[in-house]
């Protein structure tokens, strides 16, 4: 009897836990869904939760990069919030994606989008609820049933290390040219053994699979060398793309339900060419790139028309850049969402970038607070 009554909690908690996520999608302009068969299976995960997640282009990026090739899919999955976590561990439920609630440990790539190191606690507890194996190793001792998982982002491109032992394969620089060969080689190494996979995504410029490499330490434990496995590069490139034209820099997604609600995020550069040492931005982005103008507001146009369409509201705008007005059409970028009546902000801006037409635009487009560098640049 007490075991039919757990049982049924569990299954109510599990359920529950569906019901706030149909929710969320409900409240959402933009997502995505695509039947599975035939296709490479991605969860893309963010390791915080949804609030937080959702308001970080980076991810957003990735998640319209992959569902727009015909051969791949991809859903979201989060690390859930405080109260849903408990009642998750509680009820036994494997963690599962947002876009059709299925089990993580169905896709064939759980894909880690990594902007923070403070975060590289939570990769782990995802990988825990999952249920597909903590360890690369243990991993490989599931035969073949474990998806693949890869890290990449600004965090995995500066210091993936700390998480080599937990991670498959690392792309090390810019998602846009490394992703579609990762999906062709999944596609072609369909059934074959998961070290060859393995092997075959290493062969990728840009991917860094640490089980390949073999560090080895001084006494002291400083790092003395790491060994390369036979055919493996002893250096692995940071990938980058030369031109972002072809590749909408927008939100693919807008929610209430996030930090920057009902906000279209727009990238007008990425990189920064002042190279301050201690700034990821000013070396992970190399070379610095802006966006051109006409692209930038033909992407927000578009992200506008889906929302409008789904809220009967407009939505606000976020201009991102390292330094957004470093962006040499910055300021008509601004004047053009002035005339659209669309209110915008910026992420951040360096202090001597700023004029009184700027300041201006800023104001007609109803940004309140600035960030500025003093320090920096
Ligand atoms: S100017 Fe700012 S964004 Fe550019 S490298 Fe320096 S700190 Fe980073």
């Amino acid at each position: 009897m007490r075991f039919a009554h757990f049982v049924l909690r569990e299954q109510h908690l599990a359920r529950r836990f569906a019901e706030k996520v149909r929710y969320r999608l409900s409240r959402e302009s933009g997502t995505v869904t695509k039947p599975h068969g035939g296709r490479v299976k991605f969860a893309l995960a963010f390791p915080s939760t949804y609030y937080v997640g959702m308001s970080n282009l980076g991810l957003q990026i990735v998640y319209r990069l992959l569902n727009n090739m015909e051969d791949a899919v991809c859903e979201r999955v989060f690390l859930p919030d405080p109260p849903d976590l408990l009642e998750l561990e509680t009820a036994r439920t494997p963690l599962f994606t947002l876009e059709s609630q299925t089990p993580v440990q169905n896709f064939d790539v759980l894909a880690f989008s990594l902007s923070y190191e403070m975060d590289y606690p939570n990769v782990l507890k995802i990988l825990s609820l999952s249920g597909v194996g903590l360890t690369s190793a243990e991993r490989d001792d599931a035969q073949g049933f474990a998806p693949i998982v890869i890290a990449g982002g600004p965090a995995a491109t500066f210091n993936p290390e700390p998480l080599a032992n937990f991670i498959d394969a690392f792309v090390i620089g810019e998602a846009e040219p490394v992703l579609p060969e990762i999906v062709s080689v999944l596609s072609c190494s369909r059934g074959e053994p998961r070290p060859e996979v393995l092997k075959r995504l290493a062969a990728i410029e840009g991917v860094y699979v640490p089980s390949f490499y073999t560090p080895y330490y001084k006494p002291d434990g400083t790092l003395l060398c790491t060994k390369n496995a036979p055919g493996m590069p002893k250096k692995v490139k940071r990938r980058f793309e030369p031109d972002l034209k072809n590749y909408p820099s927008v939100s693919a997604i807008v929610t209430p339900e996030t930090e920057f609600a009902d906000m279209i995020l727009a990238e007008v550069a990425r990189g920064c060419g002042k190279h301050c040492r201690f700034c990821v931005a000013g070396h992970a982005y190399l070379p610095p790139r802006a966006r051109a103008e006409a692209d930038v507001i033909k992407d927000i146009a578009d992200m506008r028309k889906l929302v409008e369409e789904h809220t009967g509201k407009a939505p606000r705008v976020g201009l991102l850049s390292a330094s957004v007005f470093d962006h040499p059409s910055s300021l008509l970028i601004c004047r053009s969402l002035i005339e659209d009546e669309l209110h915008f902000s910026i992420s951040s801006t360096r202090a001597d970038t700023l004029n009184e037409d700027i300041v201006a635009a800023l104001r007609s487009g109803g940004h309140q607070v600035i960030t500025i560098a003093p320090e920096a640049g």
